[in-house]
């Protein structure tokens, strides 16, 4: 089991994720960097609600090009800051090859989305990151395991040890969910790899009210770590409000979740 530290290079408290023993790791915040005020009560909710790393979307890779994009190195400035006021570590997401070490001045953690999951590109080059930032790598799409651990091979062939797998929801038939929550991947691929694997109980559902029990599920499934999305009002986010959950539920969540892990 390989164990990542992440929030090793800024000023902030650093965190194990994988491991033998790590308890499991919790990283939350809004889907998008809306504004200043939203991310600063947000950062200071997470923390109070027990959260170890700040998420939080400069760049959007959104589907429709009239949504809401995101507020780019504006957002990396405020997660930054959040950071400072917080000591949360800060992942958020990179979506081109050229903005990798722009986006890795001001990160702990490089995402890389599902959108983005074979782009080969962008893999190499958040594995070559100068700071050997953890990377944070989705499942694409449609990504079969495999897929999805030759993905991460690229960051790791590139010279990066340092990749956390995340399981998002696949893409299926039924519209009663955004995306299907695959947690057999999860006992899965800790036969497969040694690398750690957190669950995003969010982008697979899509609806808040699914969050809190797919976040014990994962847990019971020996994830070790979430990424949940948060938000002080979540009918008002300019990105996915509807999977977005306050930061009271999330402090229950991680209650239950840490009763959970401590069970198995
Ligand atoms: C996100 O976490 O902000 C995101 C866009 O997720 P995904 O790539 O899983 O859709
Ligand atoms: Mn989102």
């Amino acid at each position: 089991n390989t164990s990542i530290t992440i929030g090793a290079t800024n000023a902030c408290t650093p965190v194990i994720i994988g491991g033998p023993h790590a308890d499991p790791v919790i990283m939350a915040g809004p889907c998008a960097v809306e504004n200043r005020e939203q991310l600063i009560t947000t950062a200071q909710a997470v923390k109070r609600a027990g959260a170890h790393v700040l998420r939080g979307g400069a760049f959007k890779p959104r589907t429709s090009p009239y949504q809401f994009q995101g507020l780019g190195v504006e957002g990396l400035h405020l997660l930054a800051e959040a950071r400072e006021i917080t000591g949360l570590p800060v992942i958020t997401e990179v979506m081109e090859p050229g903005m990798v070490e722009t986006v890795a001045q001001h990160a702990d953690v490089l995402q890389i989305g599902t959108r983005n999951a074979q782009n080969f590109p962008l893999l190499l080059a958040a594995g070559r990151n100068s700071k050997q930032l953890p990377v944070l790598l989705k499942r694409g799409l449609s990504s079969t395991l495999s897929e999805w651990l030759l993905a991460a091979e690229y960051i790791l062939a590139a010279g990066n040890p340092n990749v956390i797998l995340c399981e998002r929801g696949i893409r299926s038939y039924d519209p009663q969910t955004r995306n299907v929550l695959d947690l057999t991947c999860v006992p899965l691929l800790q036969e497969l790899t040694h690398l750690p694997i957190v669950v995003d109980p969010s982008h697979s559902t899509g609806r808040r009210e699914l969050v809190p029990i797919m976040s014990r599920a994962s847990i019971a499934a020996q994830a070790q770590g979430l990424i949940i999305e948060v938000h002080p009002d979540p009918d008002t986010a300019l990105c996915d409000g509807k999977q977005s959950i306050t930061p009271e539920q999330l402090t229950k969540i991680i209650r239950e979740t840490s009763l959970i892990a401590n069970m198995i």
